[in-house]
């Protein structure tokens, strides 16, 4: 059975109150009782005094029976207790009602009152019910006569408490129940929330990536709202991305395949020379570098993707890194006659991972080549700066628009789709480069002028 956060509240905040109300009830009620008690004693103890100042003389030489008879039947009448009079031998003397007069008292409050002080107690009896004895004693000077004990019938205090528990128990009952009902409304206030964020989980389990939920309010529940929100528009975006990234992924795959079928076919269904065969082969071969250069991309960005803490960190000398890139990528620049001019201290030595960062530096200065015009210059500079190592590459190819300069480091993304893709590009380059440099806790900077050229800085 499911029990609702709302009543679960409700229950708690009932025994709460049950509790708070038992303390309460059981505070006020002896409260009550001690003073209904206390005011019964000091009316009594004021009839006790007279009784007992009254009687010494007559308890002192010779026990006068008939007056101190007479005295405690008319004090009885005017206090409307029972009065009884005993000597120091705790012998009755005298007694407002009949029969007890020669027998003998002994109880706690006349043994205490016959050590000089005035004792009283509420006592229950089984049938009478309850009632207050005070024992006051009765003297002369020092010497000690005896006592008056006065009874009194104290049950319509305990029916005036019993009267005030009742009502403290339906006052307690009533606010109970107002109080569970409160709670309860109280509660959806809180669940409502709960049962939103719930709805919005179950639509992002069912696939509804960006699904938003109400997150008004400056609560807890409405931050975890916001929170939920901003996550599952994130998913949504990611979601998208990779969906995205399949789509172009398959797209750059099929397109050298296309390209190859198609010279395959020319070879087939036609009748060549042996020199066209062999262009078409070269045109092949260009084919599978591509497949292959995307291919090998592909699988260097879904490793860093899979692996962020794959750096194989190592002592690097600039000199040899930047020996084997020029090495790489000298043969496109020799073929478009563009010089490439290295300045740098090649004694560098710096914390890298020298395979990753080659690929990066690599894919840098191949789009120069590649985006700079036949018969060029490009600048490649590398130094030191305070605790940065830099790396400068300056073309004068076409530049790149300021609202292109965060794109191009997107997956697939080139400006020029035909021409990019006639150099080779497999618009993965950037993206690697990116990935490798913030893996180096590095960052990239362009500076860029149309028709100009274009400087790409790796500060690491
Ligand atoms: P590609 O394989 O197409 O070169 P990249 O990710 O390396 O992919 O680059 C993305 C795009 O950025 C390129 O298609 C190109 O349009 C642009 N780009 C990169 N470098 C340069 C550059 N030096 N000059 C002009 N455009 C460039």
């Amino acid at each position: 059975m499911r029990i609702s956060l709302g009543f679960k509240l409700g229950i708690i905040y009932l025994i709460l109150i049950t509790l708070a109300m038992l303390a309460l009830g059981t505070f006020v009620l002896n409260y009550f009782e001690e003073t209904f008690i206390a005011e019964k004693r000091s009316s009594l103890l004021v009839h006790g005094n007279v009784i007992a100042n009254r009687s010494a003389p007559f308890l002192r030489d010779e026990v006068d029976y008939q007056y101190l008879g007479f005295l405690a039947r008319d004090t009885s009448e005017q206090i409307g207790n029972r009065v009884i009079l005993l000597n120091a031998g705790k012998e009755v003397i005298a007694d407002s009602a009949v029969g007890m007069v020669g027998d003998k008292m002994d109880n706690p409050q006349v043994n205490l009152a016959l050590t000089g002080r005035t004792a009283g107690d509420a006592h229950y009896l089984e049938q009478f019910g309850w009632v207050y004895y005070l024992a006051v004693p009765i003297a002369a000077g020092q010497e000690l006569l005896g006592v008056a004990f006065i009874a009194a019938d104290i049950n319509e205090i305990y029916e005036q408490l019993a009267t005030i528990r009742e009502r403290l128990l339906m006052f307690g009952f009533s606010t109970g129940i107002v109080i569970f009902a409160i709670s309860l409304l109280l509660s959806k206030i809180i669940t409502i929330p709960i049962n939103r964020l719930q709805q919005g989980v179950q639509k992002m389990a069912a696939g509804e990536y960006g699904f938003q939920v109400p997150s008004s309010g400056k609560d807890e529940l409405s931050q975890l709202a916001h929170a939920f929100n901003i996550m599952s528009k994130k998913i949504e975006k990611e979601d998208e991305i990779r969906k995205q990234f399949v789509a172009n992924a398959s797209h750059e795959l099929k397109s050298p395949l296309a390209g190859m079928k198609a010279l395959i076919e020319s070879v087939v269904d036609t009748e060549i020379s042996e020199e066209e065969v062999k262009e078409i082969l070269l045109d092949m071969n260009g084919e599978i570098d591509r497949l292959n250069k995307l291919v090998t991309d592909l699988l260097a960005l879904s490793k860093i993707e899979n692996n962020k803490n794959i750096l194989d960190l190592e002592e690097v000398a600039m000199g040899e890194l930047v020996t084997e890139v020029i090495k790489r990528v000298e043969p496109l620049a020799k073929k478009k006659k563009i010089a490439i001019k290295v300045k740098g201290d090649p004694n560098i030595y710096w914390q890298l991972d020298g395979e990753m960062m080659l690929r990066a530096i690599y894919n840098v200065l191949d789009n120069a080549v590649k985006y700079s015009p036949p018969e060029s210059e490009i600048k490649f500079n590398f130094y030191q700066k305070e605790h940065q190592l830099y790396f400068e590459v300056a073309d004068r190819g076409m530049g790149i628009p300021e609202h292109e300069q965060d794109k191009i480091f997107d997956r697939f993304y080139r400006i020029d789709k035909a021409r990019s893709r006639s150099t080779g590009g497999s618009g993965l380059g950037l993206s690697l480069v990116k990935e490798i440099v913030a893996l180096h806790e590095g960052e990239i900077e362009i500076v860029s002028k149309q028709s100009q050229g274009t400087t790409f800085i790796l500060k690491i």
